[in-house]
């Protein structure tokens, strides 16, 4: 079977990975000179969204055959909105690199796989499609989809990041809320280290031409005066895209959706579906009925998402409010309790006594 993945990212690497693990050899078409993200930047796994499962890494590890190492755990979430802050202590997740480093999720993968990677290759779904018995769609993005009227969205919006250095807490990660520079969207810091960090604006409905004016009334609001050492600029969109599998194309990561709609978490489910998508096709298995269980967290995040994109910033201080209940704090995070899950039963629930 000739298989091609386009993109060398997190999902088209974990395809390869598994491909290569049952004898078949992919060609990967990457279109820079090297495997993922041209700056460096901060991102987490938060256990909380992915219970039941207790630990996503383990998971990964024992489940999918894809090791992954973190530079830190989380153990510290500090979030602000407008008028409250709140904490939460514990262990919540772990901290990964992404960018051109060799401790990034992507050069952890790469160094995985033997087959060579063609770079500085933009493929072409279309050109390629005479070629290949199966394309693995791994772009990262939705146009694709979008071209073949596939995808939904569900968040649109534009990331303005930066890394900044200063003293920071290598296991601490901040999260701000506020509609006067975010819209619908958040804020984060996270840390590479005790000096440097990832400041990231997600700002939801904005223009790409507009968000330098958000991203400085963020630093402004917040009183963040770090020195910026590199910067980015991403556009960030989530969605729905059904189906995942068309004619000879099986779309993974966050071209496929995956990536979720409340904070833009999608590591997980990328490494998940480009594994699943390699043992669909080396089993001759459809794709769309194994990655389907990953349809109900990202069904949960939207309910969440639709609910977000209606608060207003006093809506913010009462949820920080309850995070500051101890025991609410201790049933979130310190039991295993799917919150998601429980949050979108209710909604539902209410909704269909509407
Ligand atoms: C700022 C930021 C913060 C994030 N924070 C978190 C977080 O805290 N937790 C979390 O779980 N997730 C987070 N994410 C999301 C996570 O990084 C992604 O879900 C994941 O990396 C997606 O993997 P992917 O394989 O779908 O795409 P990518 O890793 O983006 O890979 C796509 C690859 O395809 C290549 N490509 C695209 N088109 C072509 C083409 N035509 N030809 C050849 N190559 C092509 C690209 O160059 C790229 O290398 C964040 C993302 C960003 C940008």
């Amino acid at each position: 079977m000739k298989v091609c993945i386009i993109g060398a990212g997190v999902s088209g690497l974990a395809c390869a990975l598994t491909l290569e693990k049952y004898g078949l050899k992919p060609d990967i078409y990457e279109q820079f000179d090297h495997c993922g993200e041209r700056t460096p930047f901060i991102i987490c796994i938060l256990q909380i969204m992915h219970r039941p499962v207790t630990d996503p890494l383990l998971d990964l590890s024992k489940n999918y055959g894809i090791t992954l190492k973190p530079i830190n755990p989380l153990t510290k979430i500090i979030r602000f909105s407008p008028n409250k802050i709140s904490r939460t202590v514990g262990q919540l997740g772990y901290i990964f690199e992404m960018g051109p480093s060799p401790r990034s999720v992507t050069s952890q993968l790469y160094e995985m796989i033997t087959t060579p990677v063609k770079f500085n290759t933009v493929a072409d779904y279309k050109e390629l499609a005479a070629h290949y018995d199966k394309i693995i769609v791994a772009t990262g993005s939705p146009y694709i989809a979008k071209e073949l009227g596939l995808w939904t969205d569900v968040f649109r919006g534009w990331v303005r990041g930066a890394v900044v250095s200063g003293k920071f807490d290598p296991c601490t990660w901040f999260v701000w809320f506020n509609k006067k520079y975010a819209n619908n969207g958040y804020a984060y810091l996270g840390p590479f280290n005790s000096n440097t960090a990832t400041i990231v604006l997600a700002a939801a409905d904005v223009k790409e031409g507009e968000l330098e004016n958000h991203w400085k009334l963020f630093l402004e609001t917040e009183k963040i005066v770090y020195r910026e050492e590199d910067r980015f600029v991403i556009e960030h969109i989530t969605g729905i895209c059904r189906p995942r599998e068309i004619g000879n194309m099986i779309f993974v990561g966050n071209s496929a959706g995956l990536m979720e709609s409340v904070f833009g978490f999608g590591l997980y489910n990328s490494v998940v579906s480009g594994v699943l998508a390699a043992e669909s096709l080396v089993n001759n298995k459809s794709y769309e009925e194994n990655a389907s269980f990953l349809n109900e967290k990202l069904h949960q995040c939207n309910l969440l998402r639709h609910k977000l994109d209606v608060f207003k910033n006093k809506d913010y201080d009462q949820l920080l409010e309850l995070f500051n209940i101890p025991p609410l704090n201790k049933l979130i995070y310190h039991t295993n309790l799917d919150i998601l899950k429980i949050y979108a039963d209710f909604s539902e629930h209410i909704s269909s006594k509407i």
